[in-house]
C-alpha cells in the first residue's frame, strides 16, 4: 500500500472522512426529494479537490446505470482529463453495488469510503469482493462505517416514508373501488 493510502486510512484522517461524508450525505438527502433511493458521492482528488458530486438519479434520469457513484466518477474524470482516477477518494452514503463497484475498479479509484454496508447485495466487500478480487487488474482499499447511522437513518426514512405513501394509495384504491 503506498504510504498516502496508509495514511488516508489512519485515524488521524476520520474527522477529515466525516467531513467529506457529510457533503456525501447532502447528496443522498437531495435524492430523497425528489423521490429516488437517497444515496449521495462525492469525490476528491490527490489535491483534495471536490471533483465529483452527485445523487442517485435513476428514476429522473431513466437510466438505470445512473447511480450516484456512476455520475460522481464521470465529473471526476472529465475534471482530471483522464479515465484513470489515480490517488482519488470516493465517498458514498450506501455499499456501492456490483455495477459501481465495477466502475471503481475500472476507474482505478484507489480508496472508498462509505457509511452503511449492505450485507444483502453489496457489491464492494459484503455480497460481492469485486473491489478486492485478485483476479481482476485493480484492488480498492476501503473504509466502511463513517457516519454509518446518519447514512442508514437517511434510506430507513426513505422507505419508511415510501412505505405509508404506497398504504395510502392501497387505502385510496380501496376506498375507490367500495363506492
Ligand atoms: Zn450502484
Amino acid at each position: 500500500m503506498n504510504g498516502w493510502l496508509a495514511d488516508a486510512m489512519g485515524e488521524e484522517f476520520r474527522f477529515l472522512h466525516e467531513q467529506r461524508m457529510r457533503l456525501a450525505l447532502g447528496q443522498a438527502r437531495r435524492a430523497a426529494e425528489e423521490g429516488e433511493v437517497p444515496v449521495g458521492a462525492v469525490i476528491y482528488d490527490a489535491a483534495g479537490q471536490l471533483v465529483g458530486k452527485a445523487w442517485n438519479q435513476t428514476r429522473t434520469l431513466k437510466d438505470p446505470t445512473a447511480h450516484a457513484e456512476v455520475l460522481a466518477i464521470t465529473q471526476a474524470a472529465s475534471a482530471a482529463g483522464d479515465w484513470r482516477l489515480e490517488g482519488h477518494i470516493l465517498y458514498v452514503t450506501k455499499e456501492p453495488c456490483p455495477m459501481c463497484a465495477g466502475a471503481i475498479v475500472l476507474a482505478r479509484i484507489p480508496l472508498v469510503v462509505w457509511g452503511v454496508s449492505d450485507p444483502l447485495r453489496g457489491g464492494a466487500v459484503s455480497r460481492f469482493k469485486i473491489l478486492q478480487t485478485p483476479e481482476l487488474n485493480h484492488r480498492a482499499e476501503v473504509l466502511p462505517g463513517v457516519l454509518e447511522g446518519e447514512c442508514a437513518a437517511v434510506l430507513k426514512g426513505f422507505f419508511r416514508q415510501r412505505r405509508i405513501e404506497n398504504k395510502g394509495a392501497r387505502d385510496e384504491l380501496r376506498e375507490t373501488s367500495d363506492e
